[in-house]
């Protein structure tokens, strides 16, 4: 071996003894007298050591034509380090150095490889496995790679087989665009990249393989966002026989392991919310818990009174911001920006100040009187020195406005701690949601999830208020992952491919391996998927999920690295089918 021992591994107690460690030059200071390096791997750092005056000069000459990220091999003897370095494990000991062997040179990287870099961000997706030598990034990774580990541990022990399934399939509308590939063996025809394995899961449970998981990459041709990539990982998983119930306490089961184990914290109960209720009281399908700030409805205070914006609009709904009636001018003015921006696209913002004096202060003075904005305060449980925020309009619309405005001022008061896990189960999702452009129904979730057995004779009368049995794992604001109980039976299935606007045709063209296996004793089943992206990414403290992936695509859906997307030869468009023939091509 090139080595006996790693960067990150030597203490005190291993002083005298002679070693040989293998790494990357992170660091050169040549003081004459004595020169230090820095010697980097994957596990630490450790200090080299060379005294100019016991060195001989060969090997003094070899150590001075290093620079950054060479590859050496030193040999010598651990001794007590003089400064130690106690912000690193091995800063006890440093290495006197009598023999180096250089491995391979380098050239003077890009950006530095430190914990902070100079380098750009696509410079550094770019030289990816540069980047990847930083410890922030090698942490993120074996974040991810422990959090494998024990979501197989614990699925293991809950009798869960996994089990691939493939990646050439035939294209399942789960609401995304599908990736395709061309086959060259049968002209014209496509694979598509799954979205996610939903069918073959449930086929996995018709076949009687009750429980069934996977940590799965998944393909979907969307525009992309900080927290999307074309290609993510999901912890894919099936189980027959159970209530949803059943399913909610497995995976609080599997998150509560995974805080336990990874994070060393402990989760209190996951609250259940009906989605209706997390619309009104968050105005959004995934709320943040770690803090208050609920909305408040004021239409019964805050209408007829004269003030037009308010009479005229379905809902007046604001939010108490704690302790901040002392909000200066240009601090109301931020935020009034803050709501008109295009994004938001509210008109305008209703303050109330509940001054610590008892009196207040509004905005909208002119048409309310204390009394009035007393009855404001009251309805929304504000104290003296808290500051109501009041948005109106259209329900839906104020809602979301008001939700974007909440989670601003969560932020700004510093109430969204990354080290603070509020778990909660979204529960009771519409089934179907109304597409414009399209002009009929869409699945919310997708088409193979069940009605509420108690809404199943709106299906035909009025199917918008359907209820289904689907569920959302959120976690601070962010959607962690997804699932429901499935219909199992054939005739329902049918119906449902019906309200979703397929012909019988349509329906069994795409879906009827899954019809035809409902025929064969189907169990009643459901599942979940959790985007293993985005938990390794909030159990790391992070927004974004690119660092949380080795080679993760940019913005644009490319692979800067290895430039891909790219163009294929001739040849090979010929062989798949695809070439078109220039002289064709004029004709067309
Ligand atoms: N296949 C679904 C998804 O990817 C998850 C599920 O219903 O189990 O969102």
């Amino acid at each position: 071996m090139l080595r006996t021992h790693t960067c990150g591994e030597l203490r005190p107690e291993n002083i005298n003894e002679e070693v040989r460690l293998s790494g990357w030059v992170q660091k050169i200071r040549d003081k004459g007298a004595l020169i230090w390096i820095d010697l980097r791997d994957r596990y630490g750092i450790t200090q080299l050591l060379f005294k100019e005056e016991d060195t001989k000069p060969e090997l003094l000459n070899k150590v001075r034509s290093l620079g950054r990220e060479y590859v050496i091999s030193a040999t010598g003897t651990v001794i007590e380090r003089e400064s130690k370095n106690p912000n690193i494990p091995t800063g006890d000991i440093e290495i006197k150095v009598t023999g180096l062997d250089i491995l391979n040179p380098s050239k003077v990287p890009p950006f530095t490889i430190e914990d902070n870099t100079d380098g750009g961000e696509e410079l550094r997706m770019k030289f990816r496995y540069l980047d990847l030598r930083r410890k922030p990034l090698r942490t993120n990774l074996e974040l991810r790679h422990r959090m494998a580990i024990e979501v197989r541990n614990y699925l293991d022990q809950q009798q869960f087989f996994e089990i691939e399934t493939p990646y050439l399939i035939k294209s399942t509308p789960e609401g995304a665009r599908d990736f395709v590939v061309p086959s060259r063996m049968n002209e014209g025809e496509f694979y598509a990249l799954p979205q996610s394995p939903q069918t073959f899961k449930q086929l996995l449970m018709v076949a009687g393989y009750d429980r069934y998981y996977q940590i799965v990459r998944c393909f979907r041709d969307e525009d992309l966002r900080a927290d999307r990539q074309p290609e993510f990982t999901q912890i894919d998983c099936e189980m027959a026989f159970v209530t949803q119930e059943d399913v909610l306490k497995t995976f609080e089961g599997l998150t509560t392991h995974l805080f336990k184990n990874i994070k060393g914290v402990k989760v209190d109960v996951f609250p259940q919310m009906s989605f209706d209720e997390a619309m009104k009281k968050y105005g959004s399908d995934k709320p943040d818990l770690r803090f208050g700030m609920e909305f408040v409805e004021l239409n019964n205070v805050a209408q007829g009174k004269g003030f037009n914006v308010f009479n005229s609009a379905e809902l007046v709904v604001g939010i108490c911001v704690p302790g901040c009636a002392e909000y200066s001018r240009k601090q109301l003015d931020a935020l009034t920006d803050f709501v008109r921006k295009p994004q938001i696209g509210a008109k305008g913002l209703v303050y109330v100040k509940c001054n610590p004096d008892g009196t207040f202060k509004s905005s909208v003075d002119k048409f309310y009187s204390q009394d009035d904005l007393n009855g404001w305060a009251e309805k929304a449980g504000a104290n003296a020195g808290d500051l109501l925020l009041v948005l109106s309009g259209d329900a839906n619309t104020s809602r979301k406005q008001l939700a974007e405005l909440r989670l601003e001022m969560g932020n700004t008061l510093g109430l969204c701690d990354s080290n603070v896990f509020k778990p909660l189960w979204v529960v009771d999702f519409p089934l179907l949601e109304w597409n414009e452009e399209s002009a009929r129904f869409h699945a919310m979730h997708h088409p193979f999830t069940s009605p509420k057995k108690e809404d199943m004779s709106l299906l035909k009368s009025d199917p918008a208020k359907v209820r289904a049995n689907a569920y959302d794992l959120v976690i601070n604001g962010v959607e962690v992952g997804g699932g429901s109980i499935r219909i199992h039976n054939k005739e329902l299935q049918k119906q449902m491919f019906k309200v979703l606007g397929f012909t019988d045709e349509e329906a069994r063209a795409q879906f009827g391996f899954l019809m035809n296996a409902f025929e064969y004793g189907a169990p009643p089943h459901g599942g979940i998927a959790l985007g293993f992206d985005r938990l390794v990414a909030l159990f790391g403290g992070h927004d974004s999920i690119r660092d949380f992936i080795a080679f993760p695509k940019n913005n644009a859906g490319r692979d800067v690295m290895i430039d891909s997307p790219s163009p294929i030869s001739e040849e090979q468009l010929k062989e798949l089918n695809l070439s078109v023939d220039i002289e064709d091509a004029k004709e067309l």
